[in-house]
């Protein structure tokens, strides 16, 4: 079921999506060659619980469910580097000159979701890397651009992949957008590429995390033996852009932002 949120219930997210886009900024203003994975980790986490919200990826098992063990993510953000898509785990590796380091936070306010994402540039990494990491970011405006009130989940999809086929980039499929609220994924799904159906209607009050994942190679994937990492199956490099969003009367409103 989509379920549509109220006015309050939209301001909770948008309170939850702040303390996101505040955490990537903190980590843009901290990442440089030599610093470890785990002490961006680390920062984000102290903002986060700093902030009075809960990271929503500690502890996470998959499916809507938490817990302790070695199933469980052990950290408060995914960090992902070069041929990693996402889902990469914090540790004690250093950040090289001429990486992409996608980084995906997740925040709870009183109950209710952000979840955001960037891939950065970290020193020089030539032009076609750079280009993807433009494109998946104009991808994920395209799609947000999409997101009005009365369009379909499909428009959204269509978007998203017109910008990664005119650039020739890997689209990965596995992966995808999705519903969001109290708890981080929920119906619907939102593909980055065209399924062959419309999909159910965007209303007013619909909140969804919209984020293309391209790749310089075929976009296919495969999940590491940690059982998180999502790697390029050619090792290509990949790059990952996530809003979370409101549809609105008035438009799409992009809550993981700082206003
Ligand atoms: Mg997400």
């Amino acid at each position: 079921m989509i379920t549509r949120k109220s006015v309050r219930e939209i301001d909770k997210m948008r309170r939850a999506g702040r303390i996101v886009a505040e955490v990537l900024a903190l980590v843009e203003s901290e990442l440089r060659p030599g610093v470890t994975t785990a002490h961006l980790d680390r920062l984000a986490e102290r903002h986060i619980l700093g902030a009075g919200a809960i990271p929503s990826f500690k502890g996470y098992l998959g499916g809507g469910r938490y817990g302790k063990g070695p199933r469980a993510f052990p950290a408060s953000t995914c960090i992902s580097i070069d041929s990693e898509v996402v889902h990469g785990i914090p540790g004690e590796r250093t950040i090289r000159a001429g990486s992409l380091v996608s980084v995906d936070v997740g925040a709870i306010v009183e109950g209710w979701h952000g979840d955001g994402a960037r891939t950065f540039v970290v020193g020089d990494v030539g032009q076609q890397a750079r280009d993807l990491v433009d494109a998946t970011r104009l991808a994920m405006m395209a799609g947000i651009g999409a997101a009005q009130a009365g369009a379909r989940v499909g428009d959204i999809s269509a978007a998203v992949e017109d910008v990664g086929k005119a650039h020739g980039f890997g689209i990965v499929r596995p992966f995808v957008g999705h519903g969001i609220g109290t708890e981080m994924h929920q119906e619907p799904q939102v593909p980055n590429y065209r399924t062959g159906s419309r999909g159910p209607e965007l209303l007013p009050g619909v909140c969804l995390a919209i984020e293309p994942m391209f790749t310089l190679g075929s976009g296919d994937v495969y999940v590491e033996a940690d059982g998180w990492t999502v790697n390029t199956a050619d090792d290509a490099l990949a790059a990952h852009f996530e809003h979370t969003i409101a549809v609105t009367d008035d438009g799409p409103e992009i809550l993981t932002t700082i206003r």
